[in-house]
């Protein structure tokens, strides 16, 4: 018997993991326009382009229902998947939502549970249009699929970023992470001694961040009006490094980013302060704050500056594969993905 050795996922992670079980993907539709690799995939339907993507939720590895109100569970996960979609330059249209539950679960959870999902329905426009329920032996899975449209010439894929193009991100980075941490803490103390109670007023803005993202749809919509479209788009959900490296790999080049110009709000300096965290760590790894980072051209650097909620951080540059940090005491620093770990938890 011959003694091959089983490798464990945690030696390719999880970008490695996703690569490898995709390798050998073969296409057969013609309509199948970007299959795995982006934020979504997209079919093709003429001059209008369908774009697909999926998230799975999994109680104890993405969400802890000790600090997670299920009605924000619900939101969060629409606002994932609908993040993927928007990362497209594509509307979400419908959503698809699929759950197992286990016995602990009471009929006016689930009904929490949706009325989240229902929420963010409302809030952003979408239809809720089906999914599918099952038993489950351990705890709380939720798995939520988007779809969403939008003319093939305005589909925004991560692969068009181009040498000298600007590298923008919108809203600040961060915080969801501060927001994780603090909460965590609170977990903490709560299991210490149950009848304190979780002091979060200092923290409401990373807090709520972390618990129920939102879409800059209102920075997309502006973009459209003064007639930009971005080469390249992503969504920052693993953390702005591993991001920008998504992008570099895709459009095969490379990017400098200045800290100086990263924004941070105060929130997250403050909080930073208080965990004795060097804020860059949130800012450039701290994933789930939904927030976007594209490019435009050079030529339309005026326009962008002037759109509120706009950082332009760097440049896209020559040295393929390669995200730089120039600190402000003009240190170049290489940034590293991260992505999740979970299985070496
Ligand atoms: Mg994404």
């Amino acid at each position: 018997m011959s003694e091959e050795r089983l490798r464990s996922i945690e030696e390719l992670g999880e970008f490695g993991l996703i690569a490898h079980l995709t390798k050998d993907l073969e296409k057969r539709q013609e309509s199948t326009l970007k299959g795995v690799g982006d934020d979504a995939a997209v079919i093709d339907f003429g001059s209008q382009c369908q774009v697909v993507t999926t998230d799975m939720l999994v109680e104890g590895i993405h969400f802890d229902l000790m600090y997670t109100p299920l009605k924000h569970l619900g939101y969060k996960s629409v606002i994932v998947n609908i993040s993927d979609v928007y990362a497209m330059n594509a509307v979400p249209r419908q959503i698809t939502v699929s759950v197992a539950i286990s016995g602990k679960f009471s009929v006016e959870a689930l009904e929490q549970f949706y009325e989240g999902v229902k929420m963010a329905c409302q809030q952003y426009g979408v239809d809720m249009v089906g999914g599918d329920t099952s038993a489950s032996l351990t705890g709380l899975m939720i798995s939520v699929t988007a779809l969403g449209t939008a003319p093939k010439k305005e589909i925004v894929y991560r692969s068009g970023a181009k040498v000298n193009n600007l590298a923008c991100v919108t809203g600040d980075l961060g915080a969801a992470y501060m927001g994780l941490q603090v909460l965590e803490r609170e977990k903490k103390v709560f299991e210490e001694d149950s009848k304190t109670q979780p002091m979060l007023g200092d923290y409401e803005y990373v807090v709520g961040r972390f618990l129920k993202p939102e879409v800059r749809v209102e920075t997309l919509l502006k973009l459209r009006e003064l007639e930009v479209l971005p080469t390249s788009m992503i969504d920052i959900s693993d953390g702005l490094s591993s991001e920008l490296l998504h992008i570099c790999k895709e459009s095969d080049c490379g990017v400098v980013i200045y800290q100086e110009k990263l924004p941070i709000s105060m929130e997250v300096q403050l909080a930073a302060a208080e965990f004795r965290l060097e804020p860059l760590i949130p800012v450039l790894n701290g994933g789930e704050d939904y927030e976007l980072l594209f490019t435009v051209p050079l030529s339309a650097h005026d326009k962008v500056k002037s759109i509120p909620g706009i950082s332009i951080i760097g440049n896209i540059t020559e040295h393929k594969g390669t995200a730089i940090m120039m600190t402000e005491q003009g240190q170049a620093i290489a940034l590293q993905a991260q992505g999740w770990q979970a299985y070496s938890r």
